[in-house]
This record gives C-alpha cells, structure tokens and sequence, in this order.
C-alpha cells in the first residue's frame, strides 16, 4: 500500500519535493479497528496550515509520517460489531491507498443515497462549513444581501447558493475565471459575480452590490476583505472561514487599511471552525439533503485520478485548478 509523507516543511509554495509517496505494510484490524480501502481522499485548504511547525487548531503533520485528512473506503476486514466488509465509511485517514481505523473514528455512508465523493464535499465538512457559517456564524437572516469569496470552490459555492434557498434578498460572488463567473450566474443563481482577477475587488464590488451587503462570508482576505468592510452596511457580519490568499506568504500579511470602518459601521467579525458547529448536523441533513434530492441545489468535483496524483491536486486546488471539491478518487 502506498501512502503520501511530508519530507519538507514548505517555505511559501509548496513543491512536489516536499512530499514523498512511500510504500507501507497492510496491517490487519485489531480489535475495534477496520481495515479500510480507500476510494476517495480529500485535499482541503487548511492542510496547508497543517504543513507548517506551528500550534493551532489541530496539530501540524509530522515530517516522515503519512498525512492524513477526510476519506472515505470500503471495509474489507473488520475487528469490531457492526462494520463488515462491504461496508463503506467515512473517516480521517486519507493520503494512503489502505487505512488501519479506529471503528469509533468511521461513520458509515450510503453509496446508494449519495456519490461517495459527495461525502467529503456537499454533503460533508465543506458543505457543513457553509452551512455553519452562514447560519450560525454570519446570522444571516431573510433579506440579507450576501457576498461570498471563493465563490466556485466547495464552500462558497454552497454559501452563495444555501443564502439565495434561505430568502437573500441579493447573493453576489467573486472567482478567479471567468469560466467560473459564469457558472455562479448561469448555475447557481447568483445574482451578480465577477472574476476578481479581472480589476480592482472594490470597484467591481460596488457595480455588484448597489445597496450593499449585510452579510461577506470570508474564504479569501487580503484585497477581497478591505472591499467587504468598505461595502457593507453598518451592523453588517463577517464570517471569517478562510484567508486562501496568505496560507502561502512568507512575510506578516498587512490588515485591512480601513479596519476603522468596523468600528463604525458597527461590524461584528468572527472566525469559525466548522468543528464547533455539531449541534447544527440534524438541520443540515435535513436542508440541504432536500435541496439536493430536490435539485434546487448544484454541485460540481474536479476528480483527479490516483494516488500517485494527490499532491497535484493538492497543489492544483490552491492555484484554483478545481471547480466545485477537489477530490482525488483511487477507483480503477
Ligand atoms: P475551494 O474549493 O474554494 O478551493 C480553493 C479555491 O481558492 C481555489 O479554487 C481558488 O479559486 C481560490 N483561491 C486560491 N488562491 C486564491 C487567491 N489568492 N485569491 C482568491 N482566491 C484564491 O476550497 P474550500 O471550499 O475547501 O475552502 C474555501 C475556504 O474555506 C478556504 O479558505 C478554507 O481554508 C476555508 N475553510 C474553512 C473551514 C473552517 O472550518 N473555518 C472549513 C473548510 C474550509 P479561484 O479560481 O476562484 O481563485
């Protein structure tokens, strides 16, 4: 079995010496264990933080180990009740083609009720960070006019599409191509997007969002944050997910050079770690779960095909290669 290590911490970009795909024994379950085959792993934005020698949230990978992150498998031997081989699980140990789980760490999916890739992107940790954020975080409420970041990618698609489901009165987004603009007004139904590679965020903002914003759900920072503070009505909320263009900066990233707005207008904002957010699973189900069988909500993957190809897609997700989740699938 292969599987992926981190031989280098990466100064700025990563590069494809900083990984190494190494061969490991394939361990037969102990008890409460399974042994699982993986059929699609994920690679994510914040296992850039996680390449870094630095606490945070959650521990960084260690050098000459494995890396891990959201996959999803197939059981071929169980050393616990109530998993048998067959059976496919969602769990945390993807970057290797086996996987030796604890049972209490898998949660059983249904490949009959959903695409197993959809476990790690709709219908998982990204679509719940969507959720999550916009509900919880953002308190976004009907009427309000939401603007979303990295509104192509996993999350943002689901935030610009979730806020106009809930009654927004005005859903705009900003994408790095205008292929991918196109697909959020086409698509999606958003009201207004734009490529933000295309001239300055604050100015195309404004044409976007005459009356303002209430709501700016953040996947981006940098020049995208300095225009939400500026365009957004006083009382306006900031749920900051995630700051892609500075996970690879060398030096400090400068602030907002209008932050005195917050004070002002009265702003609120406020990070968020999907994690905390468990006690809104049932409604998520639920809602977007009826929204997909439904069809009033979309979703696009860009599949890269096998193992030997993690760390490209990886690379390729933060260059903006990908449409929708970036999944890697080991299928044949
Ligand atoms: P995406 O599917 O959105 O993929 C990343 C996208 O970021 C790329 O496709 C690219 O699209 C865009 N991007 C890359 N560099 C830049 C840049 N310099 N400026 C603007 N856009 C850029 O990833 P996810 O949906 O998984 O994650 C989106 C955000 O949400 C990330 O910031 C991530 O860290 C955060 N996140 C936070 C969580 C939390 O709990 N707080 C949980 C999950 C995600 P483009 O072509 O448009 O540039």
């Amino acid at each position: 079995s292969r599987e992926w290590h981190l031989v280098a911490r990466p100064q700025g970009w990563p590069k494809p010496e900083d990984f190494a795909l190494r061969e490991a024994p394939v361990l037969q379950p102990g008890e409460g264990q399974l042994l699982v085959r993986n059929t699609h792993m994920s690679v994510d934005p914040y296992m850039r933080g996680r390449m870094n020698d630095v606490k945070s949230y959650i521990p960084p990978f260690q050098l000459d180990r494995p890396m891990d992150g959201g996959a999803v498998g197939e059981v071929v031997a169980s050393g616990v009740e109530g998993f048998a081989p067959g059976d496919h699980v969602l769990h945390g140990l993807g970057w290797r083609e086996y996987a030796l789980v604890e049972a209490r760490h898998a949660v059983k999916v249904d490949p009959d009720a959903a695409p197993l890739s959809a476990y790690l992107g709709v219908l998982g940790m990204p679509g719940m960070t969507a959720y999550a954020g916009l509900v919880d975080v953002a308190s976004f409420k009907e009427g309000d006019a939401v603007f979303v970041s990295g509104a192509a990618g996993a999350v943002g698609s689901q935030v610009g599409q979730i806020a106009r489901l809930k009654g927004a009165s005005r859903v705009i987004g900003s994408a790095g191509s205008d292929e991918k603009v196109r697909l959020l007004v086409e698509e999606y139904g958003f009201d207004a997007a734009f490529n933000y590679k295309n001239g300055p965020v604050l100015e195309q903002l404004k044409k976007a969002a005459p009356d303002g914003i209430d709501v700016y759900f953040e996947n981006v920072g940098g020049e995208h944050l300095e225009a939400a503070i500026s365009v957004l009505n006083p009382h306006g909320r900031i749920a900051l997910c995630g700051l892609i263009s500075q996970y690879n900066a060398t030096e400090p990233v400068p602030g907002p050079n209008n932050f005195a707005l917050v004070l002002g207008k009265r702003l609120r904002i406020q990070g968020m770690i999907v994690n905390d957010h468990e006690a809104l699973r049932p409604r998520f189900v639920e809602e977007v779960g009826g929204w997909l069988r439904s069809g009033e909500l979309k979703y696009r993957e860009t599949v890269v095909h096998g193992v030997d190809n993690a760390v490209d897609a990886f690379l390729g997700l933060l260059r903006g290669e990908n449409t929708g989740k970036m999944i890697v699938s080991f299928g044949d």
